[in-house]
């Protein structure tokens, strides 16, 4: 190689990585990107992209079964998963070609294989064993992602029990499935295969599922999902596996320290992902970890001057544009840029694209309760929204979380058709620090689902008009 030495070396080109490596380019340093396995990283490759590629196929063929409803018809509806996993590994691979395009157009430099620190401001670079390069930078940025967590006893084997990874590019349309873990991952997986025709099973240690959302909103999608045949076991878990040629039996235990048994087709294991730190060479360094992650400050600085963690590696929230932004404030700290933000973790939304969907930013109301925070709240239905109705999506709701001394927006929480969408308007009004004055002198375009968004703050405030 005939240059190894940058201002910015970048371990990982994912969301995280390639777009930091982007803005340092833009910034004017002289970067590279170690990649060891697929430019955009889990997300454009096994993440978000390909997940919402096959949740597309499901959503239409959902439509096409319920044509009747919009006085269409449409007989023999089927489908070929051959085809449908091709068309979701088609539109990874166009994107995963855009990013080396992009960085190619920025002038960054890609190396294709495996990095590990030599110490500060040292990288060692292998493939397949063989030394690659030695690289020197000046800062050197981790963003080396995550990988499926798996629990004792409940290990994948790729076969009969999945990661993401065999769901993403199933070989059979599995009769019956049972997916453990009912977070975004989770969800979504059992709304895809519940939708394609399968009997779902949902087991979650937690009472609520989709742990993280507003305890109403998660209710509310419950009671959908469970109205589609999706059966949901909350408050119980999972505590083993006996596999047979071509199907699981799952022992699970609920809250009194019953067990039961379920024999189903294939497992989905969904209980969250563990950040990659091993042979990363951080004992060579002063970088500290905490639960599997790397430990870094809200500018991404670890405690080894010159080395930098963003995305999955640094911590939860484990989302992509988490780890894009984490990227963009990183760069420019080093860049020495002025008035740079910190991350603010409590502004960052969160969205599960199953059907219905969900979406959320801010905080919960019973977090906004916990933090001593009066709260004002708004709901408001979709039942009661034109769009909502003329969609044929009745069924929905948002909600809007406000201080009751001080107006501001504290949280918004929403289930239902294009809440994915949606979120982004409050997320704006919340970095602005909009208060409900601002936003009830909103004018927002009819017909449209946003103006439940509205509604849902004049409801907080005793003005509601379409309920
Ligand atoms: C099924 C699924 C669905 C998801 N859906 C969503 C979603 O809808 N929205 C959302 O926001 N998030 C979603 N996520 C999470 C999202 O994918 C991650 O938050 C995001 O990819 C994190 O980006 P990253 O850059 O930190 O890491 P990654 O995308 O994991 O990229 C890390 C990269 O580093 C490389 N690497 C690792 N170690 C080394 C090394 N030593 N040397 C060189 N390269 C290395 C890896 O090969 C990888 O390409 C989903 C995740 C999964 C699994």
């Amino acid at each position: 190689m005939a240059d190894t030495n940058f201002d910015v070396v970048v371990v990982g080109g994912g969301p995280g990585g390639y777009v930091a490596a982007i803005r340092a380019a833009q910034l004017k340093m002289k970067v590279a990107v170690v990649e060891k396995q697929h430019l955009g990283g889990i997300c454009l490759n096994w993440g978000c992209i390909p997940t919402k590629a096959l949740l597309r196929s499901a959503e239409i063929y959902h439509y096409m079964n319920h044509a009747d409803a919009y006085g269409l018809s449409a007989s023999g509806v089927s489908f070929d998963l051959e085809k449908v996993v091709k068309r979701s590994r088609a539109v990874s691979k166009q994107l995963n070609g855009g990013v080396g395009h992009l960085l190619k157009k920025n002038k960054v430099t890609v190396i294709d294989g495996e990095g590990k620190l030599a110490g500060p401001g040292k990288l060692k670079v292998t493939k397949d064993g063989k030394a690659v390069a030695d690289l020197t930078g000046k800062h050197i940025i981790l963003a080396t992602g995550a990988r499926a967590r798996s629990l004792p006893g409940l290990e994948p084997d790729g076969k009969l029990v999945w990661t993401y990874m065999e769901a993403l590019v199933p070989d059979i349309m599995p009769k019956s499935m049972l997916v453990i873990g009912s977070g975004a991952i989770g969800i979504e997986f059992a709304s895809f295969f519940k939708t394609m025709g399968a009997d779902v099973t949902v087991v979650e240690v937690m009472q609520q599922i989709l742990p993280v959302e507003d305890e109403e909103i998660a209710a509310h999608a419950r009671k959908r999902f469970e109205k589609q045949g999706m059966k949901i076991i909350s408050g119980a878990k999972v505590t083993g596996l006996k596999k047979a040629a071509n199907s699981v039996t799952v022992s699970v235990e609920d809250a009194k320290g019953k067990t039961s048994e379920i024999t189903v087709d294939r497992v989905i294991s969904a209980v969250g992902v563990v950040g990659n730190i091993e042979g990363l060479g951080l004992e060579t360094t002063k970088v500290k970890t905490d639960r599997g992650c790397i430990v870094a400050d809200e500018f991404l600085r670890t405690d080894e001057p010159g080395i930098y963690a963003i995305g999955d590696v640094a911590g939860p929230p484990m989302l992509a544009h988490k780890a894009e932004h984490e990227g963009v404030i990183c760069v420019e700290k080093i860049a020495g840029l002025p008035h740079v933000h910190p991350m603010d973790k409590s502004k960052i939304p969160g969205c599960t694209y199953c059907h219905p969907q969900v979406a959320s930013v801010g905080m919960t109301e019973k977090k906004a309760k916990e933090a001593g925070r009066q709260v004002k709240v708004g709901r408001f239905p979709f039942m009661g929204n034109g769009k909502a109705i003329a969609l044929g999506e009745p069924e929905g709701m948002i909600k809007t979380v406000f201080d009751a001394k001080t107006g501001e927006l504290l949280g918004a929480h929403m289930v239902g058709a294009e809440v994915t969408e949606l979120i982004q308007g409050f997320v704006v009004a919340m970095g602005l620090e909009t208060t409900e004055e601002d936003l009830m002198h909103t004018v927002f375009p009819h017909p449209t689902l946003s103006e439940m968004m509205h509604e849902s703050v004049l409801d907080a405030y005793g003005r509601v008009i379409h309920m």
